[in-house]
């Protein structure tokens, strides 16, 4: 049976609309794309100063376990240039798994679903766009929108 999953896409550097839209491609082999968000612009929290963020998501079907999912972001993020220097710092793509339908994982490198998805506007705006109905699979609680600043940009994925 497939996972059904919510990958959170985020770049700030080079051309991110750009590079989200080769990530989305890079996705489509490695899993069925069934949609895929509107833009939003974020302003950047934490780390150094740095340009606005642009984030979107990705509702995929995937054949297999969420930590060879895992493995197959870090090599497209790999593949598209991303270099790791500063925690949250720039990046030209980030690739998170945000939330897979009734799967709750936790292991030394993945924890699903993602440790700060309840705080982050950028992530939630994205995601409920795409599953309005997305639920926390350990409490069943549907996921509320906290406050933030975060604008669609009017583009599409
Ligand atoms: P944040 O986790 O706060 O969004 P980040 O995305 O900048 O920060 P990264 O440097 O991209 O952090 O990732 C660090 C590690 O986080 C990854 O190598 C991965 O092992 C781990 N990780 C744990 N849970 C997840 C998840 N749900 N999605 C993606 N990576 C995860
Ligand atoms: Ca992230
Ligand atoms: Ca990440």
């Amino acid at each position: 049976m497939s996972l059904r999953v919510v990958i959170g896409l985020g770049a700030n550097l080079g051309d991110p609309l750009e590079t989200m839209r080769t990530a989305v491609s890079d996705l489509s082999t490695v899993a069925r794309v069934e949609k895929t968000s509107h833009v939003y612009r974020t302003a950047p929290v934490g780390g150094p100063p740095q340009l606005a963020f642009l984030n979107a998501a990705a509702l995929v079907a995937y054949d297999g376990s969420p930590s060879s999912l895992l493995d197959d972001l870090l090599a497209i993020e790999a593949r598209l240039g991303r270099v790791r220097r500063e925690r949250w710092g720039p990046r030209v793509i980030d690739l998170d798994l945000l939330w897979i339908d009734g799967v709750a994982w936790e292991s030394a490198r993945l924890v699903v679903p993602h440790r700060h998805l309840r705080e982050r506007a950028f992530a939630l705006v994205p995601l409920l766009e795409l599953v309005p109905d997305a639920s926390d699979p350990r409490t069943g609680e549907p996921f509320a929108v906290p406050a933030g600043d975060v604008q669609s940009t009017g583009d599409v994925l």
